[in-house]
This record gives C-alpha cells, structure tokens and sequence, in this order.
C-alpha cells in the first residue's frame, strides 16, 4: 500500500508528483508512454504534452492565471538546474490587444506592476519598426502591444514533464508506465484499489489517497472511479505547421511568442489566434505554429470516439485550415513556407475557466488536477504545487479561496457555445 497514486504523468501530474515526494509522501505516478504512432494509440495514451512548444508568459488574464504563471515561471530555472534538463526559451512574449479593451488592459498592466513583471505597452507603428516581420492584424480601433522582455517566452512540454518526472523519482516517488483503467474504493478498508493496463501486462496498486491528473480525457479514460464525470468540455485543437527554410531561420527564430485578442463576436472572422516563433521538430527541421482561439471552427468533441479519431487522424478540417492560413497570412505576410503540416490536440475548458483543483469525497482522499482551459502548461508547476499541498492537508496558501476551484459534477444537456467562450476569450 502506498500513500498517493497520482494518475496521469502529464503536466499537472508530473509536478505534483514532485511536490508529493517531496513531502515525504510515498507516491506512485501511473501514465503511459508516448505512443510511437497516434493511428494505433488508445484514448489515454494521447496527451497535451506531446509536442514541442508552449507560450510561457507571466502577464495574465486574471489573478489566478497571473499568479500561477508567474510563480511556475520563477521555477523554471531551477528546475531545469536540478533535472539537467532545458526546456524555457526565454525570447520574450508579444501580446496584441485590441485598443477597444484598453480598459481591460489598464487593469491587467497594473496587476503586472503590483507584482513586478516587467511589461511594455507599444503602440503599432513602434512595433512594425522593432519587429519587421509581423503584422499587427487589423482590428477594429487598432492595437496595442503588451511586451514581456525577460521570464516569458515558450516552453518544451515533453521536456518539462520529464524533468518533473525525473526530478519526483529523486525524491523517492515511483513512475509506473500504463494506463488506469479502473479507480475503486474497497469499502471495507476505504482504500483506493487503481487497476493499470500496463506494458507487460495488467496491475494493481492500492493507496491510501488518489490525485487524478489524467488531462482533457478525465471523464472518458477509467481515470475517474464509476460514477464521476467532470463539468469539462473538450475541444479541438487544430494547428498549422509552416516549415521555415534555413535562409529565414534567423530572422523568424528570434521573434517572440505572439497572442493577438479580439473581442469582436465576429465568428471565424475574429481575430484571435497564438503563434510560437520557429522550433526545432523532431523531423529535425523548424517549424513556425499557429493555433486559435476559440472560434467557431474549433469544434467540441462530445464523444470518446470523436475524441479519438480526431487525434489518430491528425487531420484539421478545410475551415481550420482555411482560418489558420489567412491568420498567418495577416502576422506574417513574407513568411513564404517551405512546407505546411497539421498538427491535432485537444484543450479542456471549465465553466469557471479555472483547474478543478479539490476532493471529489468527503474524506479527501480522492482529488482532482484537471482543466488547464488551453493554458495550463506554463503554470503547471504551481498548479501541481497545488494539488499535492491539498492532497496532504497542508493550508491553502493561494490568493483564491480553495472553494473557487472545487471540482463540478457534469451537467448532461451543457450550451456548447456557452457565454464563456466568446471572445475576447481571454488570453491563450
Ligand atoms: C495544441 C495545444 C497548444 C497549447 N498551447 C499552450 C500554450 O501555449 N501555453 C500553455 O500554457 N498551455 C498550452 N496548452 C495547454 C496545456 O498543454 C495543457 O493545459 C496542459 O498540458 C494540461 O496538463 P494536464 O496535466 O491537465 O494534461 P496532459 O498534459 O494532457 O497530461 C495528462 C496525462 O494523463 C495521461 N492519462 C490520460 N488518461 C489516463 C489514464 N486513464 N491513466 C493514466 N494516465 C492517463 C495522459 O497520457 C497524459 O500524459 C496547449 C494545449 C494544446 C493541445
């Protein structure tokens, strides 16, 4: 018997186990591989952190986002010291507002100011001259650039997820490869019993406590014990690759990572979108990346199957392809690829558009890590941070009540369009 199980060695899942080994907890971290080819994988094999970019960013929509952002952030570093493993490369962050939300964006400058992160506002024309390349897009009443020079930037998932990994198995946790595909309390001993498909074979860990960590896929995958299912809708996350050719590397690589926000309720003609400067694929050549936000393209994915077809056939619609080509078109109207890929993920997103981060029992033996509404990787850290400090019972020390981010039970007949996803969406 151990004293936490933490299913899902993802983002969130990862850290926690860090920070539960830390603690002295005994801990065992369940998740399976990478697979080798998405057109075989099983539901929980596919996962957020499989790929090579994320935007990393400290400048923040709200208090929660600011906060877990920037303190994840300062962490960085040090955790790429401890595991010797890099993952942050800081070549600055870039976001484009729309000057209707100048309002919005005074509260959030004076946020950043309160918490020390350095950010400049640009006007456009300055921006054209600093950055030649890029475009600002033509939003209603202009734009704005909100810059962050130091501490911002992207960051290597897979590889943040295995220095986590590597540095939880230092302080003692275990990492087990396979998938949950059951989470049962033995009513006699109130312990939890976590069934694993594993790669040699099926196993059985029992615990004490269980944190479940497994991503977007939490109400499909047998991570949750029967009975649970999560208010969470999933979406499609479609991106476009543009192979960048050697000659405009130089030029392209050093750009920042760029967000443009568009509060028109303009359907597929707003505005909004990311985009990560060239990075290094494991085909070994640079790719640009380009993604929305959530535009009517970006469909919701209702069923496991959906879910899974979606991901094996790593294929985006004509219209995502169509709204990510004409937005890249607009940022970066020289770029001139040498070859365009798809690339096909998932985000969650919770009404409160907060992690659940919280007992799902009485007893708080069974927590929740879920829900990282599209940006989650940047602040992983300190959300696992979270989680394992609840897990163990120590205080709440975060500027939110813990209330704020108790898990919600499914609601069957949810809008899917629901008010909290129209633009200007927030910051992705
Ligand atoms: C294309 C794309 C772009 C994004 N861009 C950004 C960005 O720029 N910046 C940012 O901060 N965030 C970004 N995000 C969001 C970020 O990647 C996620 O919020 C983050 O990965 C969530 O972490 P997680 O631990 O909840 O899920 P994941 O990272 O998906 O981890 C969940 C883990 O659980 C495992 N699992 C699932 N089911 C089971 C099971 N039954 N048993 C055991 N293990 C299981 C999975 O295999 C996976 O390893 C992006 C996401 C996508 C898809």
């Amino acid at each position: 018997m151990v004293d936490v199980v933490v299913v899902g060695a993802g983002m969130f899942g990862a850290a926690a186990a860090k920070y539960l080994s830390r603690a002295g907890a005994d801990t065992v971290v369940i998740g399976p591989a990478e697979p080798a080819r998405p057109d075989v994988a099983a539901l929980g094999e596919f996962a957020a952190h499989h790929d090579e970019s994320r935007i990393a960013r400290c400048l923040g929509w709200d208090l929660f986002w600011g906060t877990v952002d920037t303190r994840s952030t300062a962490r960085y570093r040090g955790i790429e010291a401890e595991s010797g493993i890099g993952f942050f490369t800081e070549c600055g962050s870039l976001t484009l507002v729309s000057a209707a939300l100048r309002d919005r964006t005074d509260a959030m400058l004076r946020a950043a100011e309160d918490d020390a992160v350095p950010v400049e506002r640009i006007p456009a024309d300055a921006l054209r001259r600093e950055f030649p390349d890029l475009a600002p897009p033509p939003m209603r009443g202009g734009v704005e650039g909100l810059l962050e020079r130091k501490s911002a930037g992207h960051l290597h998932p897979r590889r943040l997820v295995r220095a986590q990994l590597e540095l939880a198995v230092a302080s003692g946790a275990r990492l087990r490869r396979g998938t949950v595909t059951a989470v049962r309390e033995d009513e006699r001993t109130g312990r939890w019993q976590v069934h694993v498909h594993g790669e040699q074979g099926t196993f059985r860990v029992e615990a004490a406590k269980v944190l479940v960590a497994s991503g977007s896929l939490i109400n499909h995958s047998g991570a949750l014990p029967a009975g649970h299912a999560l208010d969470l809708q999933v979406f499609t996350e479609p991106n476009l690759l543009f192979e960048v050719a050697e000659d405009r590397l130089d030029r392209l690589r050093h750009l920042p990572t760029v967000v443009t926000v568009d509060p028109e309720d303009t359907g597929n003609d707003n505005l909004s979108a990311y985009l990560i400067p060239p990075v290094r694929y494991p085909d070994g050549r640079w790719y640009l990346r380009i993604g929305p936000a959530m535009q009517p393209v970006v469909r919701e994915l209702r069923t496991a199957r959906e879910t899974r077809d979606w991901y094996a056939r790593q294929r985006v619609t004509r219209e995502q392809a169509d709204f990510l080509t004409r937005m890249t078109r607009l940022l970066l109207p020289g770029l001139d690829p040498v070859s365009v890929r798809e690339s096909c993920c998932v985000v969650d997103k919770t009404p409160t558009r907060y992690p659940y981060i919280g007992p799902l029992d009485a007893r708080g033996n069974l927590t929740v890590a879920v829900g990282g509404n599209g940006h989650g990787a940047r602040g992983s850290d300190e959300i696992g941070r979270l989680a394992a400090s609840l897990v163990l019972g120590e205080p709440w020390d975060f500027p939110i009540p813990r209330e704020t981010f108790a898990p919600r039970a499914e609601v069957p007949a949810r809008d899917s369009r629901a008010a909290y996803l129209r633009p200007p969406f927030g910051l992705c």
